[in-house]
């Protein structure tokens, strides 16, 4: 059902003048916050099907290489550079920035490594991990992936501690939920804030790079060589 907008004007104090000018200003501000207001409800809409296979930076279909964040989002990885490229995020929704701000370099994410594209009837291609037979977003099992080395496995498969992938050894903390219940969320909030109190990004990576000592180099490079004897 359309939302009725003759009552927009009432609320508006009018003017003797019936400037137009006032009116078309009225207009774009009211379109700009329709459209800000469908731009959000689109990210909100992202349901438990799409949120498995459409990337929540760019909203075209995942793509492999796939990359997440420590809230368990996917994303392309094309995506996330271009994202990293728009300092100002002006092609991107209010809520995007707000949901994906903390996404600040390469190290707040990782890349999953072991995703398998499926052709499907219609064309188009699912994803699933190379562990089990599940496809994303058409199964009820949980997917998690695995911080220190980014294999993706079914909840199920991750009973002891080393990956079944590649047999690295794991701690629960190192277990990242993907699309995660708000229950979840909880416990990945508290893992980040952790990691970040010890200087850490999500990835495992220092947050600042040591700065190299440029002076001495640019000197070195610099100094006019000397002549050997
Ligand atoms: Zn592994």
């Amino acid at each position: 059902m359309l939302i009725s907008t003759a009552k927009t004007p009432t609320k508006r104090k009018m003017g003797n003048d019936g400037s137009s000018i006032s009116r078309v200003k009225t207009l774009l501000t009211a379109t700009k916050r329709r459209s800000s207001d469908s731009q959000n409800s689109e990210s909100r809409n992202f349901d438990s099907v799409s949120r498995w296979s459409v990337c929540r930076l760019s909203n075209t279909p995942l793509r492999v290489p796939v990359v997440s964040d420590y809230r368990g989002n996917l994303f392309n990885k094309e995506s996330v550079l271009e994202w990293l490229l728009t300092p100002h995020k002006e092609d991107y929704s209010d809520d995007q920035v707000r949901l994906f701000g903390h996404i600040k370099t390469l190290k707040d994410v990782i890349e999953l490594h072991n995703i398998v594209e499926v052709k499907v009837q219609d064309g188009g291609s699912v994803l699933k991990c190379d562990v089990g037979d599940e496809i994303w977003g058409r199964s009820s099992g949980n997917f998690s992936y695995l911080a220190r080395c980014g294999h993706v496995l079914p909840r199920r498969t991750l009973r002891g501690d080393l990956c079944p992938v590649c047999s690295i050894q794991y701690k629960q903390k190192d277990v990242i939920t993907l699309n995660p219940s708000s229950g979840e969320l909880v416990d990945l909030e508290a893992r980040m804030a952790q990691l970040k109190s010890e200087g850490l990004t999500h990835s495992g990576k220092a947050a600042k790079t040591k700065k190299r000592k440029a002076k001495p180099t640019d000197a070195a490079v610099k100094a006019p060589k000397r002549q050997r004897c």
